[in-house]
């Protein structure tokens, strides 16, 4: 997930605690004197919906349950792909592995549709503390940082206790240092810790080159206190010298602010030879269970096929194209159903978001009722938002109570979809959410720890079970879902 949708996530607001509320509160009687204040309904919160949920959903829901058909893909790619950074030869071999693996579980309209991007790419990369206090420290490069000169910078270290205080310090003041800001944080259910935190490795590298810093190293962006260090892009305002930049594994970063805070000046030797490699070929995996109305608009849904380098992909996120296409496999049996399900597992997410733009580029003109993606790991769906609009409300009724057995409450609040969905949202298609639990998925995110053993089996098939409740309930609705907007 990018922190532009997780900045999102973070202003969505919890459903479970509104809703007791308003069965606990009693209806007041009127002040005599002051202004009219409508006593509050005991069951207007969303939450209590009378709703009946239809057997067949019921059904679906309880065969996927059963069905391990994700956890199956994502220990395939994971083993016999590994690893894809977006335009590597790696990420071509998960296409090739892709197309293949989509035909023999049964869709149709299995193809690659390819397109460029500027890649960067990872080499050799050390740090270390050279006085007072000698040892080597674990770091990962950012994307798109600048490499070092050539048998690296040997430099006084400078720390920020936060991006806050870095970005006190006055434009050149930083010259001639390393760059160092500690900044931790906090685990939370809905991952929008990711979106404060993060900041330090969104623009904190931009910023430190603004004030003229030789380099920077930043805290993981993490909420683990392991040794894996978590990579992720940065990104370069426009007209700003890129500078190297590297993330600390949480552990280093923590050992390196203990010794800063021994008083003592620390010099730092930093190497990353990372490079911008120029435009590369990625693609978008594409794969469609075909429905009976093309003029009832493509259900799109999915994840990223792309991933970091330093794990194996798992949870970001092999997880969320496995678990997208197992709920899409099980809309196989009982249709055909009104409208199309594509299945896109998308190229590049990570550095930019090129695959999802390519989306909307090559489909954006096609009738779509409603687009949704995963992507914040395996563990269970515990909310759900819609973006529909007031007369497809319905909808969003016979959800909330299709979901609630699975333990899924109604959100409210922004919509956001996520990086790969964004831009077909952003033209005015219908949006569901999904919310994972992200309690632990930032332990592991952009780290060599996302591998398969990650993902919880049982939590994979409740996600599997949510989707195909999403599905089932959206594939055949009477209802207009993205309307005439788009
Ligand atoms: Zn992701």
């Amino acid at each position: 997930m990018t922190p532009r949708a997780l900045s999102i996530a973070a202003s969505l607001m919890l459903a479970g605690p509104v809703a007791a509320c308003a069965h606990a509160q009693p209806a007041s009687p009127q002040a005599a004197t002051g202004p009219a204040i409508a006593a509050p309904s005991p069951r207007k919160a969303d939450n209590f919906v009378a709703t009946p949920v239809d057997p067949a959903v019921t059904a679906l829901q309880e065969r996927a349950l059963h069905d391990d058909t994700a956890y199956g893909i994502v220990a395939g790619l994971t083993t016999e792909v590994g690893p894809r950074m977006d335009g590597s030869e790696a990420e071509a071999r998960a296409r090739d592995w892709a197309v293949p693996r989509l035909k023999s579980l049964g869709f149709s309209n299995v193809h690659v549709e390819a397109f460029t991007l500027p890649v960067w790419q990872r080499g050799t990369e050390s740090a270390a503390v050279v006085s007072p206090y000698p040892q080597a420290l674990r770091i990962a490069g950012l994307g798109n940082s600048a490499p070092t000169p050539v048998g690296g910078l040997t430099l006084p270290l400078v720390y920020f206790a936060s991006l806050n205080d870095m970005l006190l310090a006055a434009p050149g003041s930083l010259k001639g240092k390393i760059v160092f800001v500690s900044n931790a944080m906090q685990p939370t259910q809905d991952g929008s810790g990711y979106g404060s935190a993060g900041k330090v490795r969104f623009d904190g590298p931009s910023e430190a080159s603004i004030r003229g810093a030789a380099a920077i190293i930043i805290r993981s962006v993490g909420t683990d206190h392991g040794r894996g260090p978590h990579t992720g892009v940065t990104d370069f305002a426009p007209g700003v010298v890129p500078i190297p930049a590297a993330a600390l594994s949480v552990a280093d970063a923590e050992n390196l602010e203990r010794m800063v805070l021994l008083g003592k000046p620390v010099m730092l030797h930093l190497d990353l030879d990372d490079h911008q490699i120029g435009m590369r070929t990625s693609g978008n995996v594409v794969a469609e269970v075909p429905g009976t109305d093309p003029n009832a608009g493509v259900i799109l849904i999915g994840g990223h096929l792309d991933s970091w380098d330093l794990g194996t992909g798992a949870i970001d996120d092999g997880a969320g194209i496995a678990i997208t296409t197992a709920a899409a496999k099980l809309m196989m049996t009982g249709g055909p159903h009104r409208r199309t399900i594509r299945v896109v597992w998308f190229g590049d997410e990570e550095t930019g978001g090129f695959g999802g733009l390519a989306y909307a580029r090559a489909h954006g003109t096609e009738p779509h009722a409603l687009a949704a993606e995963s992507d914040l790991g395996a563990d269970r769906v515990w909310r759900f938002g819609t973006k529909l609009p007031e007369d497809a409300k319905p909808v969003a009724d016979r959800l909330a109570a299709a979901l609630a057995p699975l333990g899924v409450v109604r959100g409210r609040g922004v919509v956001d979809g996520g990086t790969d969905v964004e831009p077909m949202l952003a033209l005015g298609v219908a949006g569901v959410d999904l919310n994972q639990s992200a309690l632990r998925y930032f332990d592991y995110h952009h780290t060599p720890e996302d591998t398969l053993d990650r993902i919880d089996p049982e939590q994979m098939r409740q996600n599997v079970a949510a989707w195909a409740t999403l599905l089932a309930v959206v594939a055949d609705a009477p209802e207009a879902l993205t309307g005439n907007r788009h």
